[in-house]
């Protein structure tokens, strides 16, 4: 067959490359589809198309060159996935890339499935924002449907007047926002699944995720949760994962309430930032899960091999002429992955940091030096 052993990846961003690393470690070949043409996954690929998403010359490249596509990021139009699909197959399959790309399908589709979420409604106009708020109660936050990540596109509603005004911070009258109330969480966790073309389906162990400014800062692992919290997020994976047809990896993000609810809030269809730890500290990584269940091979079980934090690294913390990588290599259990972006502005993720100890405990304490040492602050005191 035309394309055996090449997978072909839209995006060329840092999950891009993580994702042909892991295939060229398995004899795969990988071919980058990025229409900015160089970037973070070009270095790491065997072939890169500059094309736009729609061009036709790179549909037919892709047609002769790959086995099959998958794509690194959530904002892929679903057109252009489906259009390729009469060509290639595409993971994880075009309709979970819809509903993931919806947060009202994604959320209506979680509890058709028996998931609990927090409650929230669909509106579409600043009258029925307010109508929501006062039904659901406040505070409550307001969100676009679409394309909103790392916390944009969201405004809180603290009282129920003031939810027509944020509809329309948001978006003109018409368009369809979601309302959802507010929850008061303990903490934020997420699972990363794996299923293959057979459905067999391999859940990874609970991150616990902290965020800062709307982005996912570090993430520890194993969570610190009870087991029903750590069990609930692990079979709701389940059976999201097979419930949507996953092929691929998927990773699905909750809240967890003070009464040890789980409540799911968003999910990704690809391999997902508070999963990067599984590079060193799991086998095998999310993107070689990935890898094997788009190329039609069979996922392995999981194992988690250390107590380990996962530490973003932004653009933030290097000023020009201020790369003092070094240094935080020499912290025990410390390992690098630079992403090697030309454009290093603040809120850019540009590398992380993966920390291993024998305990949780110790791998926070590494992982705060390590931070420190780039001249970093440690958020939330954990
Ligand atoms: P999201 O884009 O939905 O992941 O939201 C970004 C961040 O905003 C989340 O990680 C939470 O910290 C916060 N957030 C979003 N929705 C809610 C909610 N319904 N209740 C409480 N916090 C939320």
């Amino acid at each position: 067959m035309p394309g055996d052993g090449t997978i072909g990846i839209l995006g060329g961003g840092q999950l891009g490359r993580m994702m042909a690393l892991a295939a060229r470690a398995l004899g795969l070949s990988t071919v980058i589809w990025e229409p900015g043409g160089a970037g973070p996954a070009s270095e790491a690929a065997d072939d890169l198309i500059a094309e736009p998403f729609d061009s036709p010359l790179g549909l037919e490249i892709f047609a002769k060159r790959v086995q099959c596509v998958t794509y690194e990021f959530e904002n892929v139009s679903v057109e252009a996935a489906e259009a390729l699909q009469k060509w290639i197959p595409v993971f994880p399959p075009p309709e979970l890339l819809s509903v993931s790309q919806h947060r009202l399908r994604e959320k209506d589709r979680a509890r058709e499935l028996g998931l609990k979420t927090t409650a929230y409604r669909g509106v579409t106009s600043p009258e029925e924002a307010q109508t929501a708020a006062e039904r659901l109660g406040v505070p409550g936050i307001l969100k676009t449907v679409s394309g909103g990540y790392d916390g944009k596109g969201q405004q809180r509603v603290s009282r129920s007047e003031e939810a027509g005004a944020a509809y329309l911070r948001l978006a003109p009258t018409g368009a369809t926002l979601i309302y959802e109330r507010l929850v008061s969480f303990s903490q934020e966790i997420s699972v990363v699944v794996a299923r293959d073309q057979s459905g067999t389906i391999e859940p990874y162990p609970v991150a616990e995720n902290h965020h800062h400014q709307g982005i996912l800062d570090y993430s520890i692992v194993p969570a610190r949760v009870s087991d029903t919290v750590a069990a609930q997020a692990l079979h709701q994976a389940r059976v999201m994962a097979e419930g949507l047809g996953l092929v691929g990896v998927m990773a699905l993000e909750y809240f967890v309430t003070p009464d040890d609810q789980v409540l799911f809030n968003e999910m990704a269809p690809r391999p997902h930032n508070s999963g990067h730890w599984t590079i060193e500290a799991a086998a095998p990584s999310q993107f070689s899960q990935h890898m094997r269940a788009v190329a039609g091979w069979p996922i392995a079980p999981v194992r988690l091999l250390s107590p380990v934090v996962m530490v973003n690294l932004l653009g933030d913390l290097f000023p020009a002429g201020t790369l003092n990588l070094p240094d935080v290599l020499s912290v025990e259990g410390v390992q690098l992955h630079w992403y090697g972006k030309k454009d290093m502005r603040p809120g850019r993720k540009v590398g992380h940091l993966t920390v291993l100890g024998s305990s949780v405990g110790e791998a926070l304490v590494r992982a705060r030096e390590a931070k420190a040492r780039l001249g970093g602050v440690w958020h939330d005191g954990a």
